[in-house]
């Protein structure tokens, strides 16, 4: 199902952009502070792309000269370092605003029932070996709407370049992001303390709960991301597992025990909610998307979304998973 994203031109990158065309929130010099100083960046490209409009769940892409038509996201953009903002043909060729895509129409979110959380972050991780995408989508449990996102591409720490080249070539080459990878990708320790400064901004870590998440929990599909890969990316970039990464909520599980009906992934459940598959499929930020559209799908049918598991604080090793029937 991948598209082809291919870079077409390059710009020098000019860091007001991104502050000022990022997101309605007031970006503090948190988040300033935060950013790498890198001088590589002076050679970005643009992420244009020759990808044609992609079947919607927007009812607005039934014309696609609408300039509301879906359209790949700038990948630069959604790490906050696009410099074309000022730039018609740009803006014309690649998204510069997440939530359009994932509207819900006001009498659906109507019928949706009460959430113990405020907010759902939607997590994807990409790579095998070592991460190299962190996707979040934050959503707002009783509008369902985008309120920001988080995307870092991540550079591995205990590989060659060789090998990260072969690497990147394999996966992202495919649809056209190798370029915007190795334009942006930074260290996981970077990511975390730049998503650690985003939590912080949208008052998500709550201090008297020691780093755990208060309002908000992740959102994955799957037990891999939490259980499995982000804690082996913590031991080889010698980090301490964070708290708030000690529970989440494994949709498959909602899915099953909500509907009655097993779901192996992302795909299927997709299949059998019948919502159309946007943009590209392994793409971190593209399946993220799309496994938010799977739990607005969910909210707006009344399922109440729990945490279905958590890590034991004394023995982090641990997980107790809460449902009794789950996706083994
Ligand atoms: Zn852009």
């Amino acid at each position: 199902m991948a598209f082809s994203r291919v870079p077409l031109s390059r710009a020098p990158l000019c860091r007001h952009s991104y502050l000022s065309s990022l997101l309605p929130f007031s970006f503090s010099h948190l988040t300033l502070s935060l950013l790498p100083n890198r001088t590589r960046l002076n050679n970005l490209s643009a992420s244009l792309s020759t990808q044609e409009p992609a079947p919607s769940i927007d009812s607005s892409s039934a014309n696609p000269k609408q300039s509301n038509r879906w359209k790949p996201m700038c990948l630069y953009f959604t790490q906050g370092k696009c410099t074309m903002m000022n730039d018609p043909i740009h803006l014309e060729k690649f998204n510069h605003n997440c939530s359009g895509e994932l509207k819900v129409s006001s009498p659906t979110v109507k019928q949706t029932r009460s959430q113990q959380l405020d907010f759902f972050l939607v997590l994807d991780l990409e790579g095998k070996v070592e991460i190299l995408e962190f996707p979040v989508l934050m959503l707002d449990a009783k509008t369902m709407d985008v309120v920001d996102m988080f995307h870092r591409f991540v550079r591995p720490s205990a590989m060659s370049e060789q090998r990260i080249n072969e690497y990147i070539e394999g996966k992202y080459g495919k649809i056209g992001v190798d370029r915007v990878w190795h334009d942006t990708a930074i260290p996981f320790e970077e990511v975390i303390q730049q998503f650690e400064a985003w939590m912080v901004q949208h008052d998500l870590l709550g201090k008297e709960l020691n780093g755990r998440l208060s309002r908000a929990a992740f959102v994955t599909c799957g037990n891999w991301d939490l259980k499995t890969k982000v804690p082996q990316q913590c031991e080889v970039s010698r980090m301490v597992l964070p708290p708030y990464f000690m529970e989440w909520i494994n949709l498959k599980d909602i899915y099953l025990n909500f509907y009655k009906r097993r779901a192996t992934g992302m795909i299927t459940m997709m299949k059998e909610l019948q919502i159309p598959l946007v943009g590209s499929h392994h793409l971190g930020i593209d399946d993220t998307k799309n496994i938010a559209r799977v739990l607005q799908h969910m909210l707006a049918d009344g399922a109440l979304l729990k945490i279905t598991a958590r890590r034991n604080p004394g023995n982090p090793e641990n997980v107790e998973f809460f449902f009794r029937n789950r996706i083994r």
